[in-house]
């Protein structure tokens, strides 16, 4: 093997030192490269032993032609010079320079026209996941050079032509159908298809020990891989799976007029996958619990299932046909995708009020960052791919589909339907950006799509919204709560005026500083006026005096489950200004419970329970409200017609637990002593039900968790558990051991595990001997961003903190944030996002003690 690699500075390249590229992926060599270099097609080749100690050898061809060669080629490729074999341009064996995560080649060895670049290495494992039976390549946003050699970036589409050699008992899965196999005593060699012009975040394979499952829909062969060990599950579930997946593609050709693009449509069950779904063409990966669901599954499970599947099969046009041309507009395929979804799921649950649940499941979160200091637009600046992640988060995935709906309103449906098809056919296995769209949009409105484009998908933030209500004039003003700025938002709002007896909407647009309500002299003296009561209004809401009393008296009343629904919404966030004290807000929400017969309802007024009650109510006050709770919410599964709903109320029961009477009964359940009648329990929920005695340290817990471990009869779920044990001990030296443990990143690598230790480690039960955590927790935060996956930080601050309510605590973050001015700033807006309810429940119980 030949070896004639140049290292560091010594190097004889032609190379200037100031040219040497930062590293990551700046927007400067992402935009040099995109103009020089066409035609680009990787040869790929990975040879993946049994073991996932042993590394994987990989060989890569990178054809291109280069428009002008002025530039040395840059590839990407961080594992660096000990990781490369041999490089060779057109046969022969040439030197490089490889700093900084690329693989500089001088341009003396480069020509203009057709070039192809050789590299012999062994691939990093940062980005393929390997486990023990399996391993599966994960390269979104920018994560392919971790693995292999390439331009690691959006906007160079390549063809993959893919081989693998993998142990002969392994299954296989890329873009691309398989097209040849041979078969040796030991191993397996697997070529694929050549794929269409794809970016490297949507490159792909999985293999290893995988059951696949087949099915035929509308003339199309679908295959499933999972692990999933129990059969029933499997059989419960498959067909529902592929259904769901025929009817999202059938809807898309017809929505976009254009066919499927990719040829084969395969996907992968991965248990603990860091995302709910990621969507390779060809080969989407899902989080195999959100696919495969137990017998108890919730009606919002279900549809987070059809949604999620809708989702990424959205993505196939919404994403990899047309692809964003630098990673600041992730946010438009992440918004299309939501958006698609929500269409395409609708017909699929006619029970089910989708207006509620687009409220429900978009609002809160989106909430959630844009009332913190730490939120930011939609679209951001990003100037190296390095921090791609940070852009991900509930801003693109809540706030954006109801800024959309905002746009599809404005524009009307059919015209900006048809905007959508013009934009998908004129950038097809291309990339666009989302001025690109407004454009598109633009020429075909007479409405000023820039100029809303501004406030919404340009700035961060919402508006501050008060009723102004005189005599027989309301009015509602609208002001930017950020200093300096003087943001208008225009809107389409729907005013929901009225009694419990009687209500009626009127549709508002709201505009400028203020915005007078025409008409409403003829209304008669209404009990209330909701501004978001038709499901509709986006900002931070301040009702007048007389509707919020009126509404915390007879909010039950109302009769449409989405103004019921808005109510809850806004009064939550009146809680949280400290308008609406939280006693009240839960007195409501216990009278309201017996009453509500929407699910999604039910699911909203518990999770909010949940949250007053662990966050902004002393430990007294908890004990003091527990056997009402308790008694409220058995009365509420017994009640219950369906499992979802009995389980809805039995995991709100499971967290909530305080009383002896409640635990014991808690004990039994586990035990098997109690049965839950119309409800059965599968082996998460017990494993769940164990985790929450030991946290209430129960007598035995040690004993519990011990033979909760011995029930498992999937190897996964069971060595998750056995990683989040030591987090739960009742001694204090096991769980400080956990947490130490957590500052090494091989145990941090399975991420879901990290994150539901820490956040045990950190239950509120136990957040008077957690606080420790906090300073330590925050200083490994750069560390966290570096070395995991994009929603890792966020998930591992929540985890950190969520727990938390004391003015101390708070405290311990403020202090964290002075110390350090020049923090990164995306890291330094998530610990404001993640610390948002501390701070507030902080405040909230200083006032109310
Ligand atoms: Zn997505």
């Amino acid at each position: 093997m030949v070896f004639l690699m140049t290292l560091g500075s010594g190097c004889g390249a032609k190379l200037p030192s100031n040219n040497v590229p930062e590293a990551g992926i700046s927007a400067e060599l992402a935009a040099q490269r995109a103009e020089s270099i066409r035609n680009l097609r990787y040869d790929l080749w990975f040879s993946v032993p049994a073991s996932a100690t042993e590394p994987i050898l990989g060989r890569v061809a990178v054809h291109f032609d280069l428009l002008d060669n002025s530039h040395p080629v840059v590839l990407d490729f961080e594992p660096g010079a000990e990781s490369i074999e041999s490089v060779s341009l057109h046969g022969k064996p040439i030197g490089v320079d490889v700093r900084n995560g690329h693989i500089i080649v001088p341009r003396d060895f480069t020509s203009r026209g057709p070039n192809v670049i050789e590299i012999v290495f062994h691939a990093g494992d940062a980005s393929l996941n390997r486990n023990p039976d399996f391993m599966y390549a994960l390269f979104v946003p920018a994560r392919a050079h971790l693995a292999f050699p390439c331009f690691d970036q959006p906007d160079l589409k390549a063809q993959y032509n893919l081989e693998l050699t993998i142990p002969k008992d392994w299954q296989a899965v890329s873009n691309g159908a398989e097209v040849h196999r041979t078969e040796s005593s030991q191993n397996l060699v697997i070529g694929f298809a050549e794929t269409q012009p794809i970016s490297t975040y949507l490159f792909t394979f999985a293999t290893g020990k995988f059951k696949v499952e087949t099915a035929e829909r509308n003339g199309r062969t679908f295959h499933m891989y999972h692990r999933e060990t129990d059969d029933k599950k499997v059989e419960r579930n498959r067909d529902a799976i592929f259904d769901l997946h025929a009817k999202a593609l059938a809807w898309l050709e017809d929505y976009t007029q254009i066919p499927y693009p990719f040829g084969k449509f395969d996907f992968v069950l991965i248990p603990s996958f860091q995302f709910g779904g990621m969507e390779h063409p060809g080969a989407i990966y899902y989080s195999a619990s959100g696919i495969m669901l137990d017998e108890s599954a919730t009606e919002n499970q279900m549809l987070g299932r059809a949604s999620t599947i809708s989702h990424e099969t959205s993505h196939m046009w919404f994403g990899d046909l047309v692809t964003m041309r630098w990673f600041n507009d992730v946010w438009m395929k992440e918004v299309f995708a939501n958006f698609m979804a929500a269409k395409i799921v609708n017909p699929s649950f006619p029970n089910v009020n989708h207006e509620l649940r687009f409220l429900v499941s978009n609002y809160p979160s989106a909430y959630g960052v844009d009332r913190t200091e730490g939120t930011h637009p939609i679209r951001q600046q990003l100037e190296n791919l390095n921090a791609a992640g940070q852009m991900y988060g509930a801003i693109i995935y809540q706030k954006a589909p109801i800024v959309m709906r905002q746009l599809e309103l404005m524009l009307g449906a059919d015209q900006f339907r048809d905007g959508l098809r013009e934009y998908l056919k004129r950038f097809q296995y291309g990339n666009a950006t989302w001025l690109d769209l407004v454009k598109v949009m633009d020429d075909r409105s007479d409405k000023d799509v820039t100029s809303w484009s501004k406030a919404w998908v340009e700035e961060g933030g919402r508006p501050s919204i008060r009723t102004e209500l005189n005599g027989q004039s309301l009015a509602f003003t609208q002001s930017d709560p950020q200093q300096g700025r003087g943001l208008t938002w225009t809107q389409q709002m729907q005013i929901l005026v009225g009694t419990s007896a009687a209500t009626q909407t009127i549709p508002v647009e709201m505009q400028g500083a203020r915005t007078e309500v025409k008409d409403f002299a003829s209304i008669s003296h209404p009990g209330f006026i909701l501004p978001t009561g038709g499901g509709l209004a986006y900002g931070d809401f301040t009702l007048d005096d007389a509707s919020r009393s009126y509404l915390l008296q007879h909010l039950p009343e109302l009769k449409d489950p989405v103004a019921r629904g808005s109510a809850w919404v806004t009064l939550w966030e009146e809680l949280l200004d400290k308008r609406v004290r939280p006693a009240d807000f839960v007195d409501l929400a216990l009278r309201a419970l017996p009453l509500e017969n929407t699910e999604q309802n039910i699911q909203l007024i518990l999770g909010h329970v949940d949250d007053a009650f662990w966050h902004y109510m002393s430990e007294p006050a908890r004990i003091a409200l527990a056997p009402k709770l308790e008694q409220l919410y058995r009365a509420g599964w017994t009640r219950a017609t369906n499992s979802s709903l009995k389980s809805v109320y039995f995991r709100s029961f499971r967290s909530i637990v305080r009383t002896n009477e409640g635990v014991t009964f808690l004990e039994r359940v586990w035990h098997r002593d109690e049965k839950i009648p119309g409800l059965t329990l599968a082996e998460p929920d017990e494993a769940s039900i164990a985790l929450e005695l030991a946290v209430r340290g129960v007598a035995n817990s040690a004993t519990i968790l011990e033979e909760q471990r011995g029930r498992f009869q999937n190897p996964d779920r069971k060595a998750r558990f056995e990683f989040v044990m030591p987090a739960l001990s009742d001694k204090p030296e096991t769980r400080d051991a956990f947490f130490e443990s957590l500052k090494d990143v091989k145990n941090r690598r399975r991420e879901p595990w990290a994150l539901e230790g820490l956040g045990f480690l950190n239950h509120p039960l136990r957040a008077a001997s957690s606080e420790k955590y906090i300073r330590p927790g925050m200083d490994l935060l750069i560390e966290i961003q570096r070395t995991g996956d994009i929603f890792f930080p966020k998930n591992w601050m929540d985890s950190l903190l969520g727990g938390h309510n004391s003015q101390a605590a708070a405290d311990m973050v403020k202090k964290f944030l002075a110390e350090h001015p020049d923090y990164p700033i995306r890291l330094r807006r998530i610990i404001l996002q993640s610390a948002d309810d501390l701070f507030r429940a902080a405040e909230i119980m200083k006032s109310s003690s």
